[in-house]
C-alpha cells in the first residue's frame, strides 16, 4: 500500500501507541483529541522549562525509509556531534526509562541520523521533575523493537479495528477513559 507523508507516524504517536494502542487509535485515526491536566502540564514544560539549558533547534525531518517525520526541537551540542534529547516532565529517576519513552527517543534519534548522515551510540532523556538525565545507549534491539513498533501502527491503520480496551494501571489518568469504561 502506498504511504503519503501525512500518514506518516510522528514520534509522539509511536509514544502514545508504545503506552496504550486504543489511546493511539482514538487519537490518531479517530481524531479525537482530549487534554486533561496532566497532558496540559507535559505540553507546557516541554515547550518553557528546559529552554534556556538545551539547545533548541526545532529541525524538521521526513524520513521515507522509516517513514515517519517530526520536529526535533531538543538537541545537545556534544563536541560537535548534535545528540538527541526527550523532555518530560515526570518524577522518574531510575537507570531504565520506560519502554514509552525510549521508543520516542529512537524515533528522534533515526530521524536525526537521516538528517545528519551520522550513527548514534547514546541519546538522553530528561525528566525534569527529579531533574534527572538518563544516557540512553542505542543498540541494534532498540532500532529492530522500533521497526516493530511502525509495523504495528502500519497494521493498525490498514486494519481500520480499534484495539480493545485492556484495563490496567494505565487507565487511571487516561484523558480517554470514559470513552472506554463509562
Ligand atoms: S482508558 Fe485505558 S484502555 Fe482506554 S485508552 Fe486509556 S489507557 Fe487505553
Amino acid at each position: 500500500m502506498m504511504l503519503f507523508t501525512h500518514d506518516y507516524a510522528e514520534p509522539s504517536q509511536i509514544k502514545t501507541f508504545v503506552h496504550c494502542a486504543r489511546s493511539w487509535y482514538i487519537e490518531n485515526q479517530l481524531k479525537i483529541r482530549l487534554y486533561n491536566d496532566h497532558v496540559e502540564i507535559g505540553k507546557y514544560e516541554h515547550e518553557h522549562y528546559w529552554r534556556n539549558a538545551v539547545k533548541r533547534k526545532d529541525v524538521y525531518i521526513i524520513s521515507d525509509k522509516w517513514k515517519m517525520k517530526g520536529k526535533c526541537d531538543y538537541i545537545i551540542d556534544e563536541h560537535g556531534v548534535q545528540v538527541p534529547v526527550e523532555i518530560k516532565k515526570s518524577r522518574y529517576a531510575g537507570p531504565v526509562p520506560p519502554e514509552r519513552d525510549v521508543m520516542q527517543l529512537m524515533a528522534y534519534v533515526v530521524l536525526l541520523e537521516e538528517h545528519f548522515c551520522c550513527t548514534y551510540n547514546h541519546a538522553y532523556m530528561i525528566y525534569t521533575g527529579s531533574k534527572h538525565k538518563c544516557r540512553v545507549l542505542v543498540t541494534e534491539e532498540l532500532r529492530s523493537r522500533l521497526k516493530d513498533y511502525l509495523n504495528k501502527i502500519q497494521g493498525s491503520i490498514n486494519d481500520g479495528i480499534i484495539p480493545e480496551m485492556k484495563r490496567s494501571e494505565k487507565c487511571f489518568g487516561c484523558q480517554y477513559h470514559d470513552y472506554c469504561w463509562s
